[in-house]
């Protein structure tokens, strides 16, 4: 089983500052092989047995630096750069850029003694992070990009470098160093991969955790699913729940109070000097409150994740939340101006989506339920708001924000939880789940013992009962002729 825990590093002054300077070294460095990469890229493209265009030199070791990629077949860098015998071409298969790279680090230290400072291990796993960079861009990600100050913010350990022991780390050529033990490591597993990252309120390390004796949890079968339940994210609360539960949206980032604050603290950065220490002062106060926002959001939805989980086997809408935070399409009138087409609007909504962060919570509620055995089913969110979940009537006009009233049927419900319930509905009938319906009993005030129908402690939905319908006359919902849509405040205005 593999694991990943983190802590908060206590590094004293003098490391803190040596961690700083490593950083800094080794970005230098990543750009440096970066381009190095980036070189043997071009130059695939240039026929013959030139080296590049600059210099138009014959390619040979003496002349050209550039790591090549394998296709080039340089003759120098075969293998292990030597052959079986004298004369003969060497067979043994070509080095990789990244192989190449890391012969380069010996090199490294000697022309330049400050890096003789850095762990091997630490060189060797930024070399492999700009082959990285590239292998995504050859599976088709976007063109490895150079790394600036605020985007190279960690370094990594190889295996079993690192040493715990109580509440201190050891660290190669930085020393030991103490931490927050806030978890303890389980007993058997060997440490792997340690990364130490800089983030704006101090230092951090995460630590891969591996044992191949502990198995994975298993996972469940289809047919042993026994309980489900729907999720419906959304604005006003985060996550609507099938069984009328909800979990809050605390609007970390947009609420009023944080977007003031933050607005305060943005003003104060732009009206210092540029590059001046004041203005790098007023910045790190920017990005402690953007840290901190971040860490709130993480928290509340590692709760709320684990609060749906342990429910039942959840099943979720698979958003194209992408696609959601699209920017409206221009507006151009005949004379060719543009118009207004919202988007002044639309930006205050997918600054709230962005805040929401649903893709987020739906990674963790995977790896939870993965983490407890149990099963995480996607279905297609189309309809799932305006189908009524009585009848499976589907029409646009049942909806009317917050409110759901069938036009077919007349079935009065709260509009998310609604598509909670079909979201529900949707998966069972996808994944042919057999789901027996279980009455709970409801909680009653007289009883010596209330019994709780949820788990949750949140407030719930009241759902409005059906009998509140009028059956006859002009407002008659079940009967309705004219096809007319009613508003939940009209039935009730008639009631009255
Ligand atoms: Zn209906």
């Amino acid at each position: 089983m593999l694991l990943s825990y983190k802590y908060k590093l206590r590094p004293n002054q003098k490391q803190s500052i040596k961690l700083g300077q490593w950083l800094d070294l080794l970005r230098s460095s990543y750009n440096w092989c970066l381009r190095d990469r980036i070189d043997g890229w071009y130059q695939q493209f240039i026929m013959g047995e030139y080296c590049d265009l600059q210099t138009q030199a014959v390619a040979t070791a003496l002349t050209c630096a550039v790591v090549k990629g394998t296709q080039l077949a340089n003759p120098w860098k075969d293998g292990n750069g030597q052959a079986q015998k004298e004369g003969e071409k060497d067979q043994s298969p070509k080095r990789t850029p990244s192989l190449m790279q890391d012969a380069n680090l010996q090199d490294l230290k000697a022309a330049r003694p400050w890096y003789q400072g850095i762990d091997l291990g630490v060189l060797q796993s930024m070399t492999a992070r700009v082959n990285e960079s590239f292998n995504k861009f050859f599976k088709g990600a976007g063109f490895p990009k150079f790394k600036r100050r605020h985007d190279f913010k960690s370094f990594s350990y190889k295996p079993g470098r690192v040493k715990f022991k109580g509440n201190k780390i050891y660290l190669p050529k930085i020393g030991w160093m103490r931490f927050y033990n806030s978890r303890s490591i389980p007993v058997g597993f060997q440490i792997k991969t340690v990364t130490i990252r800089q983030k704006a309120d101090g230092w951090y390390v995460s630590v891969r955790l591996e044992d191949k004796s502990v198995p994975d949890f298993p996972v469940r079968a289809d047919s042993e699913v026994k309980t489900i339940i729907g999720c419906d994210m959304g604005l006003g609360k985060l996550v609507y729940l099938s069984d009328g539960s909800v979990i809050d949206n605390p609007r970390f980032s947009t609420n009023k109070k944080t977007r003031h604050l933050m607005k305060v603290r943005q003003r104060r950065v732009n009206r210092k000097q540029k590059g001046s220490k004041n203005r790098s002062k007023a910045q790190q106060l920017v990005n402690k409150l953007h840290n901190k926002i971040a860490q709130r959001r993480e928290s509340h939805q590692w709760d709320a994740a684990n609060r749906i989980v342990k429910k039942a086997d959840a099943a979720v809408e698979d958003l194209n939340i992408s696609g959601m935070m699209k920017r409206c399409k221009p507006v151009k009138s005949e004379k060719g101006r543009f118009l207004s087409n919202g988007q002044s609007a639309k930006r205050g909504l997918n600054r709230s989506i962005a805040d929401a962060s649903w893709y987020a919570l739906t990674q963790k509620l995977e790896y939870l339920a993965a983490k407890s055995g149990k099963r995480l089913y996607r279905v297609n969110p189309k309809h799932t708001s305006q189908t009524c979940s009585q009848c499976g009537h589907i029409d646009q006009a049942s909806r009317n924000g917050e409110k759901f009233i069938c036009t077919n049927c007349g079935h009065i419900d709260d509009a998310n939880l609604q598509a909670a319930r079909n979201v529900k509905q949707k998966a069972i009938t996808l994944y042919g789940l057999n789901i027996v319906k279980v009455f709970k009993k409801k909680v009653r005030g007289d009883s010596p013992k209330p019994v709780q129908t949820t788990l949750f402690d949140v407030e719930l939905y009241e759902r409005l009962s059906d009998n509140t319908l009028p059956t006859k006359g002009k407002g008659c919902v079940g009967k309705n002729p004219e096809n007319k849509q009613l508003s939940l405040w009209d039935i009730k205005g008639e009631i009255s």
